[in-house]
């Protein structure tokens, strides 16, 4: 057996509440699990195969990391990929900058494009994704890979930003949010009742001054829509980029400085600091206490006395 390739850094932490210590291990370390990418985020744990799959953006691949081989390309030209994670069939979404487009890879390894317009326009650049027990996919579209060539390339917009919710089942494809709402949807999540929709606002992209905070919306109508936000947590430093949540309902952030555990409440619990701004985290391993983070260049872990909410595909 091949020994793992990771290093450390140095674990630190910073309590906010008493209640955070719970959710540490006192034995556990941050472990640097690999280096020299441009900027990594959309993070997946595929049990099935042992391994993480994390989207390099500017570097149009999606890398595979697994604890006996360390790092390999899982695919080149990935259409500039972002957030990403698994269907109720355990298949791959990839939200594509390059493509405009939720990309699903299918069991023989194609790879299809799910959704790339709405009322005949072609999206954004879908952002981040999450999928709900019922099988619906929900994704942001904000205008940010369409901005410069570095995520994708510059396009125009012939959309708001908004939130959808894609119905596998019966290919139907609503809007979720409104402009007046949110202008920058980023991150989502879902409460572990799914009551709740975390979505992350990191504003217009024009915007030199924008407002970044993590709203909530309440789930209405079975889930076909949502209700007014309000707001859940001001990130600081640094904003919120993609967030996952915990079986307990707390919400795990990307900071400025590492990582935020927020309570259900909106209170923050305490802070897990990384040498890099952090864009996005998972939960994975075998009991999905293990929090994959992702540095701006480096990929860090740590193993957590809480698990993440069990993604559908894996009960
Ligand atoms: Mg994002």
């Amino acid at each position: 057996m091949a020994a793992s390739t990771s290093s450390f850094v140095a674990t630190e932490f910073a309590a906010d509440d008493p209640r955070f210590h719970d959710l540490l291990l006192f034995n556990a370390q941050m472990e640097v699990l690999f280096e020299g990418c441009r900027w990594l985020e959309g993070p997946v744990w595929i049990g099935d195969q042992n391994r993480l799959l994390v989207s390099d953006i500017p570097n149009d691949r999606i890398l595979a990391w697994d604890e006996e081989n360390g790092l390999s390309v899982f695919r080149h030209r990935a259409g500039y990929p972002n957030g990403q994670t698994r269907d109720r069939q355990g298949r791959l979404l990839t939200c594509s900058h390059g493509h405009r487009a939720l990309l699903r890879t299918e069991h023989s390894g194609r790879v299809v494009r799910l959704v790339d317009s709405f009322e005949g326009e072609p999206l954004n650049t879908p952002n981040d994704v999450v999928v709900k027990r019922d099988g619906t996919i929900w994704f942001s579209d904000p205008l940010y890979g369409l901005v410069n060539d570095f995520e994708g390339g510059r396009r125009s917009s012939r959309q708001p930003a908004r939130v959808y919710r894609f119905d596998p089942r019966d290919g139907s494809l609503r809007a979720m949010t409104q402009p007046a709402q949110v202008v920058g949807p980023n991150g989502l999540a879902f409460s572990p009742d799914e009551r709740l929709l975390y979505v992350v606002e990191t504003g217009a992209p024009e915007d030199p001054d924008p407002e970044r905070r993590i709203l909530a919306f309440d789930l209405e109508e079975g889930g076909l829509s949502l209700g007014e936000p309000r707001l859940f947590h001001t990130i600081s430093p640094g904003f919120a980029d993609g967030l996952r949540v915990d079986e307990q309902g707390n919400v795990w952030s990307s900071a400025g400085d590492g990582v935020h555990c927020i309570a259900p409440d909106g209170h923050r619990l305490g802070r897990l600091r990384t040498p890099q701004r952090v864009a996005n985290l998972c939960f994975g391993g075998d009991n999905c206490n293990r929090l994959f983070i992702c540095g701006w260049s480096a990929m860090y872990a740590i193993h957590l006395n809480t698990r993440g909410v069990r993604h559908p595909a894996m009960p």
